[in-house]
This record gives C-alpha cells, sequence and structure tokens, in this order.
C-alpha cells in the first residue's frame, strides 16, 4: 500500500478504533501513524486530513495534545506492562481539544507477554474517544488476539510516504510547466508559502516522483530543469529558507521565459 491507497482507506470514512502499521521503514511506519492520527483529529471528518484546521495543523507540527506517541523507555527494552497499564488510564480520559485521543505505539512488537496482555485488555474495551496505533516492523509478533483487534495497513517498502496535500501541489506545478501556463505555475506555488520544512522536502521529494513518473512524456531539458530546481530547493531549506522564498525560487527555475518576456 501506498500514501494514494491509504488516502482513499482514510477517505472511505471509517475511522477505527485501533491500527498496526507495519512494513516500510520505521520513519515512513512513524509518519504513516502520524497521518492517521492527524486525520483522526481532523475537524473536517472526511477520512483524510484536510491540514488546514487547528487539529490538522497541531498534529502537523506534533504539538497536538491529544496526539502521544508512546516510546520505549530503552533502546533494545521491551515496552513494559506498567506503561501499557499507564497508557490505558491516559486513554480513558477524554481528549482536551480534539474529539479524539490518538496513542501512537512506537515498536509495539517489542512487548512481553504481560504487556501485551495489557495492551489487549486496552482494545477489548476500548474507550469511545480512542485510537490507537501499533507500529510494528515485526507483527508476528503480537498476539493473534491483539492482531485480530486491528485493521492492518501494511506499506509499500520502496514508497516513502508523503503528504497527499503536497503531492497534489507537485502534480499542478507540473502540469502548469506542461502547458506552459506561467500564471498556473505562480498560482500551484502559492500554497509553498505556508509549507513548513518536512513539508518543503517532502514537495521536492514528490516533484522528483512526478518528473520520474512522466520521463517517457518530457523532454530531457525537461527532466533536467525539474531535477535541478528540486535540488536547488533542497538546498535552501536545508539552509532553513522559508517557504515564500523556496516557492519564489521554484517559480523562477520553472517559468517559461520565451513566454513570460512577452
Ligand atoms: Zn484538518
Amino acid at each position: 500500500m501506498d500514501i494514494s491507497e491509504l488516502s482513499s482507506r482514510l477517505s472511505s470514512g471509517r475511522l477505527f478504533h485501533a491500527y498496526i502499521v507495519t512494513g516500510a521503514d520505521a520513519d515512513t511506519r512513524m509518519r504513516a501513524g502520524k497521518l492517521i492520527a492527524q486525520a483522526a483529529v481532523c475537524q473536517a471528518e472526511r477520512g483524510v486530513p484536510c491540514g488546514v484546521c487547528r487539529d490538522c495543523v497541531k498534529a502537523k507540527r506534533d504539538i497536538h495534545p491529544d496526539i502521544e506517541i508512546v516510546r520505549r523507555e530503552k533502546e533494545n527494552a521491551n515496552h513494559t506492562v506498567d506503561a501499557m497499564r499507564a497508557l490505558r488510564a491516559r486513554a480513558a480520559v477524554l481528549p482536551n481539544e480534539a474529539k479524539r485521543g490518538v496513542h501512537i505505539i512506537d515498536d509495539a512488537d517489542f512487548m512481553n507477554m504481560q504487556a501485551q496482555n495489557a495492551m489487549l485488555k486496552v482494545l477489548e474495551e476500548p474507550p469511545e474517544h480512542a485510537v490507537f496505533i501499533l507500529l510494528a516492523d515485526n507483527p508476528q509478533r503480537l498476539l493473534e488476539t491483539v492482531r485480530s483487534r486491528c485493521e492492518t495497513v501494511s506499506l509499500n517498502p520502496e514508497q516513502t510516504l508523503l503528504d497527499p496535500k503536497v503531492e497534489a501541489v507537485a502534480r499542478e506545478l507540473m502540469e502548469a510547466y506542461v502547458r506552459r501556463d506561467n500564471l498556473g505555475l505562480v498560482r500551484a506555488a502559492q500554497p509553498v508559502e505556508k509549507f513548513i520544512k518536512t513539508e518543503l522536502f517532502d514537495l521536492m521529494t514528490a516533484l522528483r516522483r512526478e518528473t520520474l513518473g512522466r520521463s517517457g512524456t518530457l523532454s530531457e531539458t525537461d527532466v533536467e530543469r525539474f531535477m535541478e530546481a528540486a535540488d536547488s530547493g533542497d538546498k535552501l531549506i536545508n539552509a532553513n529558507i522559508r517557504g515564500g522564498y523556496v516557492a519564489g525560487e521554484l517559480i523562477a527555475e520553472l517559468i517559461d521565459r520565451e513566454t513570460a518576456s512577452r
């Protein structure tokens, strides 16, 4: 499964109480978990997060009070039964701001039997407002009874997860470019002004992906131009340059100078 599939599953509008996110690498699993969490707190309730409501903004900045990430106390150690009991107690409390409280459990496959049984109790009687997202490299290590209570999201290993909103911007930029539509480029780049650093990096990845996906129809010069624009974008973002300026530079690199000077 890739991001578009995850999006379409989210957009089916059915939110589950518990998910197991597996496949890909740990970073990608965490990003997928955070995307589901954002969808769970988003005020739009459309399944796919709107990206602009107060809850989405806080979720993206990792400062949403109703989204917690439960990590192992020590690396190479299991989640403890006490930690799972504490989680159960926290999950019972009503969320502060959003309609739901989301608990992302990192390395959920690192639980001994006792801890898993404590987790199972939570999953057997989940509080109405709680969503649990278990990130697991090896879900087979989880009890069958735990697994059967979760909706499994298996990520595609070769595909890094990108924000659908960011992917849409990359697509629009490419489409405007192909049409030689300079005004369209400027319009497509507008949301970039408000992008935070991770979204800007994602945009460069999405632009490269968009370019490679169309390499059959684009000229060699066009491919080079996009790849270079993405590379210089990355440099600017690394230097902590803001979205507005990154958007301006992108437009400058992609704009069709012949029609622009007319
Ligand atoms: Zn939202």
